[in-house]
C-alpha cells in the first residue's frame, strides 16, 4: 500500500514537472522568436556591434536547446538559455537606446550650426531694407526650432526608442525650415543690396574678426584673411624678383563702415557694404604700375598671380562691368558665387 502510494505520488509529481518543462520550453521559444526579431530590427541601429553578435550567438544557443529532446531538457532545464538570451537582448536594447540618443545629440549639434548662421544673418540684415515679413519668418522658424530643441533635451533621458527617433526627426525638420528661411533672407538682402550678379551679399563682409585677419608684412597698415596671406607673400616674392620691389598695396580688408563710406550709389567703383570682397579680406587693390592695363607689371601679374592663388576677376577686366586693373582677388573669393 505504501509502495503504491509512492508510485502514484511520483507519477503525479513527475507529470507536473513534465508540464513545467513544456511551459518553460514555450517561454524559450517565444523569447527566441522575439530575440530574432530584435536582431533584425537592430541592424544599423546600435552603437556597439558586439551586442548584436552576442545576441546572435545566444539565439543559436537557444535554438540548439530547443532542438534537444524533452528528456534532455528534463534533466538540464532551459533556465540558463533563457537567462543568457535575456541578458543578450538587454544589451542590444541598451545599445539601441544609446544609438537613438546619439542621433538626437547629432541632430541638436547640427541645429546649433544652422542656428548660429541664421542668427548672424538675422542680425546683419537688421535695418538693411529687407522686407520685414522675410525676417519675421526666420525669427518664427528659430523660435519653433528652439522649442523643439528644449523638448529634445528632455527626451534625451527617455529610453523609449520611438520617442527618441521622433525627437531626432523633428529636429531635422526644424533645421531644414530654418535653413530655407535663412537662405530666403540672405537672398532677399542680396537682391536689394548687391546690384551686380558678380557680387554676393555676405553677412561677414566688413565684420571679419581681427583674429581671422593677418597683416601684410611689407604693407603693415593692410590686412587680408589669414589663410590667403601665404599665397600673397609668395606672389610678392616672385614679383620682387621680376621688378625689384614689393607689390604696392593701396587697399585691402575694409570694415563695413569703411566700405559704407566709400560706397557711392551713383558710381560703380565701390560695391555696397556687404557686397565687396574687400570686406571678406579676400581682395587687394594694387598700384606701382598695376593700376593701368597693359603695363609690364599688370601683364606680369596676369600671367603669374594664379600660380599663387590670386586672380583678376572678370568684372574688372577691360570691357567688364567695372574695368579696374588694380583690383585683385583670392581665388577663394569666387568660390561661393
Ligand atoms: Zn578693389
Amino acid at each position: 500500500m505504501i509502495i503504491v502510494t509512492l508510485v502514484v505520488v511520483l507519477a503525479m509529481g513527475g507529470g507536473g514537472f513534465a508540464w513545467f518543462v513544456v511551459a518553460e520550453t514555450d517561454d524559450l521559444a517565444t523569447q527566441t522568436a522575439a530575440a530574432e526579431e530584435l536582431l533584425a530590427t537592430s541592424e544599423g541601429k546600435v552603437t556597439e556591434q558586439s551586442t548584436r553578435a552576442g545576441l546572435s550567438a545566444q539565439i543559436a544557443e537557444a535554438r540548439s536547446v530547443l532542438d534537444e529532446s524533452v528528456l534532455t531538457r528534463l534533466t538540464t532545464g532551459t533556465g540558463d538559455a533563457r537567462e543568457s538570451l535575456e541578458a543578450a537582448t538587454d544589451a542590444v536594447e541598451a545599445s539601441m537606446v544609446e544609438f537613438a540618443r546619439g542621433r538626437v545629440t547629432e541632430a541638436r549639434d547640427s541645429l546649433a550650426a544652422a542656428q548660429a548662421r541664421a542668427e548672424k544673418i538675422y542680425q546683419a540684415t537688421e535695418g538693411q531694407g529687407v522686407d520685414d515679413a522675410v525676417r519675421a519668418r526666420l525669427q518664427a522658424a528659430l523660435d519653433t526650432m528652439a522649442a523643439a530643441d528644449t523638448a529634445a533635451d528632455t527626451t534625451l533621458s527617455s529610453e523609449d526608442l520611438a520617442e527618441l527617433a521622433r525627437a531626432a526627426d523633428e529636429l531635422g525638420t526644424n533645421r531644414s525650415v530654418v535653413t530655407v528661411a535663412t537662405e530666403a533672407l540672405s537672398d532677399a538682402q542680396d537682391a536689394i543690396t548687391c546690384p551686380a550678379p558678380d557680387q554676393a551679399w555676405d553677412p561677414d563682409s566688413g565684420k571679419v574678426p581681427s583674429s581671422a585677419l593677418a597683416e601684410i608684412p611689407w604693407a603693415p597698415t593692410h590686412f587680408v584673411r589669414a589663410d590667403v596671406l601665404p599665397g600673397l607673400i609668395e606672389l610678392d616674392a616672385a614679383y620682387r624678383e621680376a621688378f625689384g620691389e614689393h607689390l604696392t598695396i593701396n587697399s585691402s580688408y575694409r570694415t563695413y563702415e569703411s566700405q559704407a563710406s566709400l560706397y557711392d550709389p551713383s558710381s560703380p567703383i565701390a560695391a555696397p557694404p556687404g557686397c565687396s570682397n574687400h570686406g571678406l579680406g579676400l581682395a587687394v587693390d594694387i598700384g606701382g604700375g598695376v593700376e593701368t592695363f597693359d603695363t609690364e607689371q599688370y601683364t606680369w601679374l596676369k600671367q603669374n598671380a594664379e600660380t599663387y592663388g590670386w586672380t583678376h576677376p572678370d568684372f574688372a577686366e577691360p570691357g567688364g562691368r567695372v574695368p579696374e586693373p588694380w583690383h585683385w582677388e583670392s581665388v577663394l573669393a569666387r568660390a561661393g558665387l
